[in-house]
């Protein structure tokens, strides 16, 4: 009997041990999905309460499931039928898909596969040995373990900006990770707001500012200036799947992966496509 034991249920971790119930080919396979939020399946990016937040890729392209690209289309389409490939819908949506999609295939479970989900925050883990098996440690002390362990705890938060006086950190009007507090609660539209940074997750908490009482001026500070760029309305007319898989697929680095892009938005925009046809079909 397999022993899996799978460290975050966010996007990664949760299809993890949806390919491992799809895939497990009558194999007895024990899964424990762990989690420090109760909220599994949706980790940093698709919490229930993002409902104004959109994905920043169009539905068309945010199947989990490669075999079946519209399956989150399908999803969609149970709720409001006027979605369609090209449109942007909620992160929160999105959470509830991967749930749905988690659950659905619990369900479908033929008994040699047994998905067991614990909260709780992981500290410590060893890779174990020839005569100890490897464990996971968790805060309240409890022990865990598996045959083997997934790692899927997401990105790290950010760090703090380097600055000389280092107690404008403890300030509580400074937010080093926005996502990490009640945004709709610290930030005040009665008072100008300086983000650092003027990426999406910049434009996210505009958008948030943008829905509280209030005019204060929101200033945006980048190295470059740069906003993100937007996306095309239009569905791509340029074939990419000659592009990307054997020639993605063959690149061991990413820096050689990202020349490739180059060149083939070069190619493409010299027969006009759009550069953003290229990086959907990545
Ligand atoms: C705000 C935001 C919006 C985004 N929007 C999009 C989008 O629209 N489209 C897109 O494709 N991508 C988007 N992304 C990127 C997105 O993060 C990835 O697509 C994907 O969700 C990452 O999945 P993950 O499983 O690696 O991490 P996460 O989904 O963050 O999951 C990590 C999980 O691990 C848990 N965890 C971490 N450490 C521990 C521990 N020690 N013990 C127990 N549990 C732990 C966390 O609680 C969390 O649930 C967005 C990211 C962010 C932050």
């Amino acid at each position: 009997m397999q022993n899996i034991i799978i460290i975050g249920a966010g996007f990664s971790g949760t299809l993890t041990a949806v390919q491992l119930i799809r895939n497990s080919s009558g194999q007895s396979i024990n899964v424990t999905l762990v989690d420090r939020n109760c909220d599994m399946g949706r980790g940093v990016a698709y919490k229930s309460d993002s409902k104004n937040y959109f994905l920043n890729v169009p539905a068309g392209n945010m199947s989990a499931l490669e075999e079946d690209p519209n399956h989150f289309i399908e999803y969609c389409k149970k709720y409001n039928k006027k979605i369609v490939p090209s449109s942007f819908v909620s992160r929160a949506i999105y959470g509830d898909y991967l749930e749905q999609l988690l659950s659905d295939n619990e369900r479908s479970l033929d008994g040699q596969v047994v998905i067991t989900r614990v909260f709780g925050e992981v500290i410590s883990l060893s890779a174990g040995n020839g005569t100890t098996p490897p464990s996971v440690t968790f805060k309240d002390g409890k022990k865990l373990t598996g045959n083997s362990i997934v790692l899927a705890t997401g990105n790290y938060p950010p760090q703090n900006i380097q600055i000389f006086d280092r107690t404008f950190y403890l300030n509580e009007k400074y937010a080093n990770d926005p996502w990490q507090l009640k945004t709709t609660t610290i930030f005040d539209r009665t008072v100008p707001t300086l983000l650092i940074g003027s990426g999406l997750t910049a434009i996210d908490i505009c958008t948030s500012l943008l829905h509280k009482p209030g005019n204060e001026k929101i200033y945006l500070v980048s190295r470059h200036g740069l906003l993100p760029q937007s996306h095309r309305v239009s569905l791509p007319t340029y074939k990419t799947d000659q592009f990307t898989k054997p020639i993605l697929d063959g690149l061991k680095t990413l820096r050689a992966q990202l020349r490739a892009t180059r060149r083939q938005i070069h190619i493409a925009s010299s027969g006009g496509a759009d550069w953003r046809e290229i990086i959907n079909s990545i």
